[in-house]
Parts: C-alpha cells; structure tokens; sequence
C-alpha cells in the first residue's frame, strides 16, 4: 500500500521477515547494547556466537570506537564492553540475544556514560534494605520532522483532556506502536508492568517493576532500546525529552516508585516511608541535579508547578497529591504501608543515577551532590 508518509529511507518492513525466516544454522547472534556519550542516547551492534549464552559471563568482552560516540579519550578510542545482561531478542528470534553493556575506557575505568558500575556498587551495599522500583516511563511520538505524531501540520490538536487512557482515531494516535512494545517486552523477559496513553496526544507511559536493585535500571534502559526499535520499524521517532512541546501542553517524566522491605511491612511501613521523605526533603536540590542528564536544565522546562508537576524549586510530600514532589499514593497511606512515588525525575533521566541516589539518600545516609 502506498504510503501518504514520505520518510528518508523508507522500506517496506514486511519484506524482511522472509529473510528473518531463513534457517541461520547453529550460529546464534548478540546484539551489543549501550548508552553514548549523550547519557541519552544508546548503541548497539552485532556479531555471531557459535553457541546460546546461558549469562552475560559466557560472552566475550568488545569494543568499539568512542572517538564517533562522543566518548573518544584523547588518542585512546577504544572503549570496551562489558556484557551485563541477557535478553531474548524479539526482533530476530529463536536463541538471538539483546546483550546490555557497561562501558569501559581505555584504562579499564567507567566511561563518564557509564553510571551502572557506581549504582551496581550501592546495590549491594544496601541488599539488606530490598529496595524495589517501578518506574513509569513517559515518552512522545514524533514524525520525522519532529511534530508530534498524527498533529495537524498546521495547527494543534484539541486542548488536553480527551486523551489520557483514550480509545478512538480522534483521541489517540500510534496505539500499534505501544502494543508492538508491550509484546516485544514480554518476549524480551522484561517486566513491563503496564501502559497507558497520557493527557498529551501522542504521548504514552509503560512501566517497569517492581524490580530489585540494580535490575530496575537494567530493565529501563533495555525496554528504551526496543521502544525505539520498534519505533523505526513503523517509521515514528521516540522522544524522551521532558518537555516536548512547549506551552499547555504535558511533559513527559519518569515517576519513581520506591520501597524497602521496612516500607513494605504491615504497621510499620508508613513511618519508614515518612522516614525517607524527610531524608529525601533535606537534599531536594542534589536529586534534581541527578534527575536529568543535564543536571536539572532539562527538568526545568518540565517541573513548573503546573500540568501535574511541582516545582523543581520547591520540595513537597503529600497522599494522593499529583503536585507534589513525593506522591504517596492512596491506597498506601488506606493500608499503612507500601511505597513512595518520587515524581520529579524526567523522562530522559538515567535510571542508574535515579535509584543510586534515592538509595544512598533514604538507605545508606549518604549524601550525594
Ligand atoms: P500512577 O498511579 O502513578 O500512574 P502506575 O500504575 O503507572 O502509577 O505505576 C506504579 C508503579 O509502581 C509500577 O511500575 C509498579 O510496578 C510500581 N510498584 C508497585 N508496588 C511497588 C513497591 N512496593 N515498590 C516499588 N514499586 C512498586
Ligand atoms: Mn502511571
Ligand atoms: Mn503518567
Ligand atoms: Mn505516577
């Protein structure tokens, strides 16, 4: 079918699975993932295994060059990869593997994208404590030429109201594009929690958890990574940045939910919970430096008190109040315990930096600037 959509360079996508059908031997493939030197944006490339591997131990260390990733050290471009974790390929098949990297620079130090190996570290620190997250990823559809996806060219669509969890042509738009996702996260092993369209038209949530520890950030970024696949193969960009569109319209965030095992416990949990907020309330300004890559700019367009947001100068804590920094959600504060819901971190925030501090804050008594 002809398409009215003109992209760059469009193919048409059914072609492939004739050859993805192909038997491919006994060679299973890897795609290496990992995030650049933006902090934003991720990589990836492939080679061929001559066998299935069982955990990130059984691949072998790689490399690439830095020097066209914005991650080049002086004359030293090499960066290496370090295989962290394993997911099933949804875009090849069979035994394929999606492999997540940690970056390494030259002389075996983390590149500065490299915010895993610091979080991995207060994970283990803090095991004891069980601190769960469950992050809620907001994030926009764009054509290629940076309008929102299925906007009128010129002009706006209807003011907010009628599309957050809409169903119908007029009220939202790429709705495949989020089921595809979805499905591709299950394959993938990724606990996708669920999904939603949000009050900005074209805008859409899926969240993650609750997952432990260091697994929450790995299970983020690689649910990014299939997002955007999936996005390429329907001709629709992905953007996470906070503030798409300026003016009445939402911005995109990355709500996280938090709870250590004391949270989580029957008759005590909402003390621990009040607990953390007050630690939290002390050091509002160093988590927001932590909450974007650009330590706050971003969030600054987004965190203005308004559209279901506080703001990024005030710290606040409240139930059931979507204007505050730290939302405790109803039915915690109903049950007395639970978990708490940090709302200020942006969509395009590294989720390795997000639960670091959050855990150093409430659990380890450290502060972080
Ligand atoms: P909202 O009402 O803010 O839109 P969502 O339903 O979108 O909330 O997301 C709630 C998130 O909280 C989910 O990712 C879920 O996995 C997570 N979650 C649920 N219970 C816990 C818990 N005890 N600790 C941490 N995260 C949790
Ligand atoms: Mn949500
Ligand atoms: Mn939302
Ligand atoms: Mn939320």
């Amino acid at each position: 079918m002809p398409s009215s959509r003109s992209l760059p360079a469009e193919t048409d996508k059914a072609i492939l699975s004739t050859y993805l059908s192909l038997p491919q031997g006994d060679k299973v493939t890897a795609c290496y993932i990992w995030i650049d030197g933006t902090h934003e944006n991720l990589r990836c490339k492939s080679r061929t295994l001559d066998s299935e591997p069982k955990s990130p131990e059984d691949l072998p260390i790689w490399n690439y060059d830095g020097s066209s990733t914005y991650q080049a050290e002086g004359s030293n471009s090499d960066v290496y990869l370090h295989p962290v974790a394993l997911y099933p390929d949804p875009f090849t098949g069979g035994k394929n593997k999606l492999v997540l990297c940690e970056t390494y620079k030259y002389n075996k130090k983390p590149t500065e994208s490299n915010k895993r190996r610091a979080c991995a570290e207060v994970m283990t620190q803090a095991k004891d404590f069980e601190p769960w997250f469950g992050i809620e990823q907001e994030y926009s559809l764009l054509d290629v030429d940076g309008r929102p996806f299925g906007w009128p060219k010129n002009g706006f669509p209807g003011p907010q109201g009628p599309y957050y969890c809409a169903v119908g042509t007029d009220k939202v738009y790429g709705r495949d594009i989020m089921e595809a996702h979805y499905r591709a996260c299950l394959y993938a092993g990724i606990k996708i929690a669920g999904t939603n369209a949000e009050v900005m038209p074209a805008q859409w949530e899926f969240q993650i958890g609750p997952c432990e520890g260091i697994s929450a950030g790995d299970e983020l970024w690689m649910s990014r990574y299939i997002l955007h696949r999936v996005a390429e193969d329907f001709g629709v960009v992905v953007s996470f940045d906070p503030k798409p569109v300026p003016g009445d319209w939402n911005g995109a965030g990355a709500h996280t939910n938090f709870s250590t095992k004391a949270m989580r416990t029957p008759g005590k949990g909402l003390q621990a919970i009040e607990d953390a907020i007050e630690k939290m309330g002390k050091v509002h300004a160093n988590h927001i430096r932590n909450y974007d890559p650009k330590g706050g700019q971003d969030n600054q367009r987004r965190l203005t008190g308004r559209h279901e947001t506080s703001s990024i100068h005030d710290f606040s804590a409240g139930v059931a109040n979507r204007g505050c920094s730290i939302r405790i959600p109803r039915q915690v504060a109903e049950d007395g315990h639970g978990y708490l819901e940090d709302r200020r971190p942006a969509s395009n925030c590294d989720p390795y930096s997000v639960t670091e501090i959050i855990v150093r804050t409430t659990c380890l008594d450290q502060t972080v600037e």
